[in-house]
């Protein structure tokens, strides 16, 4: 490991490091684990020494039977429970005591730590009674009482104890006792912080067969249900009651963990994404009911459904996780993500870096007002300066606002002269305010919000003609974005940009909206370096945050001078915690060369799209730009979105018959290849459409294009 992934990897650790101190961990051992040991005694001593007092209790039924096979004694089980007569239980203790026990003390102790062996008779640590049962098991204990004085004795004095599942009955005799469920009682009387089950599966699986169904978190209603519906595996069963007995007894969360993978336990103890399946006796918070499955997606559709505004048309999905260019939903399925929040994510999701940054910030200082200074502000608003060669910046907290601050600013340059018209394009998107939307050139967000602020006009996108004629003395600015995103992935012609350029130098401003284009997604770091010209004002936000709300405003020094105090404001805009979040966000896109990668990237995506197109009658164009791209159907585009899904690829479709890709800038070249790999297949969907379609369907423009 690189020194930076180990310092990555304790800072993440720190806070549970913490918040674990001079708690009590019972991590059982399974049996069929043995070449692990090495690792495992490594972690149970990395854990004494960090402050946190682990209690190992280990089975060993595979060592048993091996040793009966040699004594010529053949195991016998009922129900996966071994029959236990009297000699099969002497050489139970005596493997278990005498052999594995030790095996893992001298482990332990090999790596410094002091562990000291014991099985549930010293101390009458547990106390069992003959489990009954339809068949006789002979001794085989139920637990019937747990004294952990012996055990905390130890764990004060320092010492590592590591018990065998053995018990002492009524008359002294020994009781052999499920090492899950002897861990889970002796977890319960300790009242430790957590049970570690480690075993030779990855977890519990929703299905079965798909070991990227891992369940990672389950609350105790909904084990309780999975359990009762019979959709636990045999093996998992106990190991899931054993989980079930400690939280109800009040130990704060149980696990079970793959002990086959090395480190595993300190993964799940040490980090958020955790390694295994967590049971909490928690079932009200979303990631709780997140492993529950369809029930809990019911009920999320439900909520949505009686408590949010119905403007969206939501895809069928509830999304809990994400780590880069993945995404995970409720049900532990993965889906190659695409659309990253509509190009916020421009890192993927929860990119470490940002990740970091937001922790550590959230613990500094969340939020001052504008009253003050602060440092990730002004570092952001010089980085931005740096990069896109505009002097003065403003922090909003999303597109529209930054739109808003562009406007606003637009018309207090114009006010001396009495200049407020500001041109924009069709088929443009500049955000859902009252002045964005009337500056946005589509009809169908204006309509039922009337009267919208007066001001605006529109002109066709690449019309040079229709925008010196709609310039008029009034007219202060000319809005654009050099990549239209939501209106269907239309890359300005250079002609018209240039024509842009050319009013700037008769004094109207150019005002470019990247909000959806800028910060590399185009491969380069802004949209508008591809034209050779410099407009007077940028906005920015979506990625700009790398998940985190927070828009800006770039402006020239000459422009931003008209400005004086009080002119514009904003509470929320440009708070620490945003800020310092973009910061970390624009150092790791530099450091990475996720600007050089998104265009290499995008190349790979834009000729893989043209050879789709050539191959499916449904596409009727590709239109890219580094990685930002979309695929003209003849077709409506939302079929090839749910077949994209079920796939395991998320898309998104605009003007109903784009399909947009807009994957993150670090995708990989085998991510691209997947995505378009899937996309071949999905789009049968739209080919099969087109030729079931009515004569004449195919001729069908976008509606953006008739605006
Ligand atoms: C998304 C977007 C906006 C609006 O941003 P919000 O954060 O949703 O307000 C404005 N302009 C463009 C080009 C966009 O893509």
């Amino acid at each position: 490991m690189r020194a930076e992934e180990k310092a990555a990897v304790l800072l993440e650790a720190m806070p549970y490091v913490q918040a674990f101190q001079g708690k009590t961990v019972v991590i059982k051992y399974g049996g069929h684990l043995d070449g692990e040991l090495g690792a495992f005694a490594q972690d149970v001593v990395f854990l004494h020494l960090v402050g946190i007092r682990p209690v190992v209790v280990h089975g060993g039924g595979r060592e048993i039977s091996a040793l009966m096979e040699r004594l010529g004694k053949k195991p016998v089980f009922v129900e996966g429970l071994r029959v236990t007569d009297r000699e099969t239980a002497e050489i139970a203790e005596m493997v278990l005591s005498g052999k594995v026990n030790q095996e893992i003390v001298a482990a332990i102790a090999s790596r410094g730590g002091r562990a000291v062996g014991l099985s549930g008779k010293d101390g009458a640590l547990i106390r069992a009674r003959k489990k009954d049962g339809p068949v006789d098991l002979g001794f085989v204990g139920e637990v019937e009482e747990v004294d952990p004085r012996l055990v905390t004795t130890l764990l004060e004095s320092g010492y590592i104890p590591v018990c065998a599942p053995i018990a002492l009955g009524p008359g002294g005799e020994a009781y052999n006792l499920n090492a899950d469920t002897a861990a889970a009682e002796l977890a319960v009387a300790l009242g430790a912080e957590k049970l570690v089950l480690l075993t030779d599966v990855p977890g519990l699986l929703r299905d079965r067969a798909d070991p990227g169904s891992l369940v990672s978190v389950l609350g105790v209603r909904e084990a309780e249900d999975m359990l009762s519906r019979g959709g636990v595996e045999g093996g998992m069963i106990p190991k899931l009651k054993a989980c079930l007995r400690a939280v109800g007894g009040g130990v704060k969360s149980a696990h079970i963990v793959d002990g086959r993978r090395a480190h595993f336990l300190l993964v799940e103890i040490f980090t958020q994404e955790g390694a295994g399946t967590m049971v909490t006796p928690g079932h009200h918070d979303v990631a709780v009911a997140a492993a529950a499955g369809a029930a809990a997606e019911d009920t999320v559709v439900e909520l949505e459904r009686q408590h949010y505004w119905p403007v969206f048309r939501r895809q069928p999905l509830v999304l809990v996780r994400g780590e880069g260019s993945w995404v995970r939903d409720i049900h532990g399925r993965r889906y190659l993500d695409f659309v990253t929040g509509l190009a916020v994510c421009g890192l993927g999701h929860c990119h470490p870096r940002v990740t970091r940054a937001i922790c550590e910030q959230a613990r500094e200082l969340v939020h001052t007002s504008c009253l003050y200074y602060t440092v990730p502000q002004v570092l952001l608003a010089r980085e931005l300066a740096r990069l896109s060669g505009l002097e003065r910046v403003f922090f909003a907290n999303s597109g529209a606002e930054a739109n808003e601050g562009a406007i606003k600013l637009a018309r207090k340059f114009g006010s001396r002269e009495g200049r407020f018209h500001i041109v924009t394009v069709r088929r443009s998107f500049h955000g859902r305010t009252l002045a964005t939307m009337a500056a946005t050139g589509q009809e169908k967000y204006h309509r039922g919000f009337g009267p919208l602020p007066p001001g605006f006009s529109y002109v066709p996108l690449g019309d040079v003609q229709a925008l010196e004629r709609a310039i008029t003395p009034q007219t202060v600015a000319v809005m654009v974005e050099p990549v239209q995103g939501e209106g269907g992935i239309y890359p300005a012609p250079p002609g018209f940009m240039e024509a842009l350029a050319g009013w700037q130098g008769k004094g109207i401003l150019l005002i470019c909206d990247e909000i959806q284009c800028g910060l590399g997604r185009t491969g380069r770091w802004f949209a508008f370096q591809h034209y050779g010209l410099r407009p007077d004002i940028v906005t920015l936000a979506k990625s700009l945050g790398g998940g985190v709300p927070i828009g800006a405003v770039l402006a020239r020094e000459e422009v931003a001078a008209c400005l004086g105090p009080g002119d514009h404001g904003s509470t929320f805009g440009g708070n620490p915690l945003a800020c310092r979040a973009a910061l970390a966000y624009l150092e790791a896109l530099q450091e990475e060369g996720a600007v050089e990668n998104a265009a290499l990237m995008g190349e790979r995506l834009g000729a893989g799209l043209r050879a789709l197109a050539a191959r499916h009658p449904a596409v009727a164009e590709v239109r890219s730009v580094g990685l930002m791209a979309g695929l003209q159907l003849r077709v409506p585009g939302a079929p090839v979105v749910a077949a994209c899904r079920d796939l395991g690829l998320l898309v998104n479709c605009t003007e109903e018959v784009v399909i947009r890709l807009l994957p993150a800038l670090n995708v990989s070249a085998e991510e691209v290849d997947l995505a378009l790999g899937i996309l071949d297949r999905a789009l049968a969907v739209a080919d099969e459409a087109l030729a079931g379609a009515p004569a004449g369907a195919q001729d069908v423009p976008a509606p953006g294009v008739s605006q």
